[in-house]
């Protein structure tokens, strides 16, 4: 349920109804907007009375939101939310260029690469160190000492990193991680995501292979219902019946998901197609359909990468794309 309250309502009165509110057992969620404030009501509100609410002097309007996702929705929270970390922004207007390995091999390939995607304007550092292989017996990462190389690039670049924890049990290690991955296989490892809501860090969730839209926001709403605040949603390609790319893009949800949701909406087109040719017209394609950002897999030997060489883009490659992304995005915002 959410509670439109009328412009400029005194500080006391909004706090009193918010008290009165949270007396019911329910928490409530501010969104201070320019025009309008936003109490977005979270528990069980089926013994509220709605025509009590709306007949206050300070409430403009009472609504239940239908969906059965709340925090998430653009409905609960109508501005858009800005995810931030250590100074790189996304969402409503800020774009996120994530940039690195597939996954991190040793210092000198993350931090050559991290030189270079930065110097070439990425935002942010992504490295897999816990990496979810189809194979058991495939290079699984480096795990705890690829999270101390991305800490490492870190240091030397200044740039966040994003990296992917695969279970609960890892969570610890993630500490300091400036923006915790939820892989495409755990998009619904519900533990996960409570234990990562937690946490209260900026999370990466990506859609699962073969999850539905809703599916997705339900598992952002499992990682806001635990507190936190900031959640960024990717979409990485789903399964369908063609097998030319490794997945199929699927751009629709960035519109779809910017009305739905107030959460910032990235675009994977690394293993959303599985070959490097076919990233930058996806990445274009993205960044022009209204994306908040990209995250896009880089390696200075693609030839000897241990996963996903193939569709990963060289430095200078992803250099020229990058310059590419800052021209689309000037076109539409013309
Ligand atoms: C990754 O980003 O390294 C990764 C494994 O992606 P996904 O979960 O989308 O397959
Ligand atoms: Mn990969």
């Amino acid at each position: 349920m959410i509670v439109v309250l009328k412009h400029g309502v005194a500080e006391n009165k909004k706090q009193q109804l918010i008290s009165w509110l949270e007396k019911q057992n329910l928490r409530v969620n501010v969104s201070e907007g320019d025009y309008q404030t936003v109490l977005g009501l979270i528990g069980n509100t089926s013994h509220v009375d709605t025509d009590l609410v709306a007949s206050l002097a300070i409430v403009d309007s009472v609504k239940r939101i239908t969906e059965p996702f709340k925090c998430v929705n653009r409905k609960f929270h109508p501005e858009d939310t800005v995810v931030e970390a250590r100074g790189a922004k996304v969402g409503s207007g800020n774009f996120a260029l994530i940039a690195g390995p597939c996954s991190v091999e040793s210092e000198e390939q993350i931090v050559e690469v991290a030189k270079a995607v930065k110097a070439a304007g990425a935002t942010m550092l992504r490295g897999g160190a816990f990496k979810p292989r189809t194979s058991p017996y495939d290079f699984q990462g480096l795990k705890a000492e690829g999270l101390e190389l991305l800490r490492v690039a870190r240091e030397e670049t200044g740039l966040p990193i994003v990296t992917e924890v695969m279970g609960v049990r890892d969570l610890p290690q993630f500490e300091d991680v400036d923006v915790i991955q939820i892989g495409a296989r755990n998009m619904q490892n519900f533990d996960l995501l409570k234990e990562v809501g937690r946490m209260r860090r900026p999370v990466l969730l990506k859609r699962g292979l073969a999850n539905t839209i809703k599916e997705l926001l339900m598992s952002a709403e499992y990682i806001m219902s635990e507190g936190c605040t900031e959640v960024i949603l990717c979409e990485r390609g789903i399964r369908t019946f063609d097998d030319y790319t490794r997945n199929t893009l699927d751009l629709a949800v960035i519109p779809l998901l910017h009305e739905l949701s107030h959460l910032p909406v990235i675009v994977d087109p690394s293993h959303a197609t599985g070959l490097a040719r076919l990233v930058p017209p996806m990445a274009l394609a993205a960044a022009a359909s209204g994306a908040d950002g990209l995250i896009i897999e880089v390696h200075n030997d693609p030839m000897s990468a241990l996963c996903d060489g193939a569709q990963s883009l060289r430095p200078e490659e992803f250099a020229s794309l990058a310059e590419k992304i800052r021209a689309v995005r000037k076109a539409v915002a013309e």
